[in-house]
């Protein structure tokens, strides 16, 4: 049986998880009970490294249960209002201490190079880059920018699924297309020539296809988007479609896919009873329109309902064998585990 290779994972909510669950970031360190990942379940999964994001969650607790209403097809989930500012710069500012608190365990790295990653994925520390899921806490002017990017920052979204300064968020809908919100802001368009100029990861999740779009023309780095899947299997909002997924191949960039279940389940449902044969489905799906080179993965571990054939980090391997099983050669199982992801942070990071 040939070892399965070390895993990049594009997306995880961890550091929010950590927060509500224990005011002592050491249960990341020593393992608990809840949430999809800790450091012994990474090491039994084979995760090597991460983009840990900072989500700011709405003020009123807005959850996906209280504004849903279904359709004669499906369903539409309202968004919820902007942050306030100073709410979106607290919450960051402490999520980004239990960053730094994490980060100083040892047996993880705080990771702001690919050398930094290909460290982790060639030996046994879990590496963690600094993603800001949505970009509330940047001032519109960017004045705050740069102490961000000192202090870890190497990827952001301009928008979760809600409006911001820099752009409009992809609403849930289910059956729909991603092209129901606006796009970029001119502070958006600021946000992200600046990311080009530093060498910060753009990531398109949850940004409208109008969004997508702008991003496509105002950068001149690969197109990324770190958690999604395919819009022709499950027909969600938040799904890439085949035009999007082009120019992701086009540009260079990847798809990292989700272990959302409602994301992945043709019906849209956010039933984690879904069988590894849907998500290996997926991968398939975008293998066959983009090539091998342009898949990976982005969990969504403790951001989302997660699939329970996969279950949590430890359960990496399950989906690796499924692969296998199905075809996927040794070389690809490396490309879809990491080696996308580091090609593509080499192109953006060093830019
Ligand atoms: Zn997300």
């Amino acid at each position: 049986m040939t070892e399965l290779p070390a895993v990049l994972d594009g997306h995880n909510d961890s550091l929010l998880a950590l927060r509500r669950a224990s005011a002592d970031p050491s249960v990341f360190r020593d393992g608990h009970a809840g949430g999809d990942l800790d450091l012994p379940r990474a090491r039994e999964g084979g995760l090597a490294a991460g983009l840990f994001a900072i989500f700011v969650p709405s003020e009123d607790r807005f959850g996906p249960e209280r504004a849903r209403s279904d359709t004669a097809d499906g369903y539409r989930i309202e968004r919820p209002p902007p942050l306030s500012p100073a709410a979106a710069r607290r919450v960051t500012d402490d999520l980004i201490g239990v960053f730094d608190a994490i980060t100083g365990f040892d047996g993880v790295r705080k990771c702001t190079t690919v050398d930094d990653l290909r460290a982790c994925v060639d030996g046994d520390e879990l590496g963690a880059v600094l993603h800001f899921e949505g970009s509330e806490a940047i001032a519109p002017d960017l004045s705050n920018f740069e102490a961000y990017y000192d202090r870890g920052l190497r990827s952001l979204g301009p928008a979760w699924s809600r409006p911001t300064q820099f752009a409009d968020g992809v609403p849930f809908r289910y059956p729909s297309g991603p092209d129901c919100a606006d796009g970029l802001t001119d502070a958006g368009r600021r946000l992200v020539e600046r990311c080009d100029d530093r060498g910060v990861l753009v990531d398109c999740a949850h940004l409208a296809s109008e969004g997508f779009w702008d991003v496509h023309e105002v950068s001149t780095n690969p197109l990324v988007v770190s958690h999604a899947a395919a819009h022709g299997v499950c027909p969600l909002s938040r799904n890439l479609t085949d035009d999007q997924l082009d120019a992701v191949a086009d540009t260079g960039g990847v798809v990292g896919l989700t272990f959302a279940a409602n994301a992945l389940r043709p019906d849209g449902e956010n039933d984690p009873e879904v069988p590894l044969s849907v998500v290996v489905e997926h991968v398939d799906y975008l293998v066959d329109r983009m090539g091998v080179d342009h898949v990976a993965l982005g969990s969504d571990f403790d951001g989302a309902t997660v699939v329970d054939s996969i279950g949590d980090a430890a359960g990496l391997p399950t989906l690796f064998t499924a692969l296998r099983d199905a075809g996927y050669s040794q070389r690809d199982l490396r490309k879809l585990a990491h080696e996308n992801w580091l090609r593509v942070l080499d192109a953006v990071w060093a830019s």
